[in-house]
């Protein structure tokens, strides 16, 4: 008999990946954790029945999330991960030499130690980097507690339903932009424009009660819902489209984002374009 594993995506419709083996099922403090092992995408990872993660294409939602602000802010030393225990977004910003400290805040441990046995090429940053510093606690409560001490915040979180809901609030962002520094660059992934439209209005529009400039970009992962997904930018000064990107990229090794990218990233389809005007309204 074939198994597969299915995501409820919408109402109405399901994605189903044909799955060899389970690895890793269990119910934590927070979420249902599940990780199966599938011939289209490798290991993948779900959290409440939602794909997080897996092993084929997690670069391309890594490398967008953490490359884009970090080659917006000229000088990025002190960056903060909210989410993201899967470790893949802190291996990204670790490839950045100018980066000195990392804190990666994660909810939930058991995210974070099930990646560590069976994502070792995800996590990979998470142990015996000396810049990384993984902390077990709500994001939302950290950002309360600080004031003026990253200069790049990227929120990795999961689906706004469960404990991720609160980080796509305007009070978070508010608290978000408190914790940057006075020329801070922060990020959040904001789910697919097709699906999710709801979800980027109430993040652009949260994000743009703080911050002077933002703007949404989009890139294209095969197992997110529609394939094509969003990321909302707020910046206090630097603007990720004049950002000297194609000076400062080297040979960063990356297999997404590209300078050229980063800059097409921000060019919108009209319809997309439309949900964020109406957002900033
Ligand atoms: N790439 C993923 C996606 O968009 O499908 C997100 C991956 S990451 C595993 C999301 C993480 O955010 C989860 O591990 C979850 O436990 C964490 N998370 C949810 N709410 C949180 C909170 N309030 N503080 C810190 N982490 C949180």
């Amino acid at each position: 008999m074939e198994l597969y594993f299915t995501e409820q995506q919408t109402d109405n419709q399901r994605l189903s990946v044909r799955v060899t083996k389970t690895l890793h099922h269990e119910q934590t403090q927070f979420q249902e954790l599940t990780i199966v092992e599938t011939p289209q995408w490798g290991k993948l990872l779900a959290l409440d029945g939602f794909l997080q993660t897996n092993d084929v294409d997690e670069w391309v939602y890594h490398e967008m999330g953490a490359h884009v602000p970090l080659f917006t802010h000229p000088n990025p030393k002190r960056v903060l991960v909210i989410g993201g225990g899967d470790g893949g977004m802190v291996r990204e910003v670790a490839k950045h030499p100018g980066v000195e400290h990392i804190d990666l805040v994660e909810i939930d441990g058991r995210v974070i130690e099930t990646c560590k046995q069976y994502f070792p090429q995800i996590s990979v940053a998470l142990t015996g980097n000396p810049k990384v510093h993984v902390h077990v606690e709500d994001g939302i409560k950290w950002v309360m507690d600080r004031e003026a001490e990253y200069d790049v915040i990227i929120i990795d979180s999961s689906e706004p339903v469960g404990p991720g809901e609160g980080l796509f609030t305007a009070e978070f962002y508010a608290n978000v932009y408190k914790c940057l520094t006075g020329d801070g660059v922060m990020v959040a992934q904001t789910e697919s424009p097709w699906t999710n439209a709801h979800v980027i209005k109430r993040a652009f529009g949260g994000i743009s009660k703080s911050f002077p400039i933002t703007r949404l970009y989009t890139c294209a992962v095969p197992t997110y819902p529609t394939g094509l997904w969003s990321f909302t930018l707020g910046s206090k000064v630097h603007d990720p489209v004049d950002a000297d990107v194609h000076a400062r990229f080297g040979d960063l090794p990356t297999k997404y984002y590209t300078p050229n990218l980063h800059l097409a990233a921000f060019q919108l389809p009209r319809f997309v374009q439309q949900i964020t005007e109406e957002a900033a309204k």
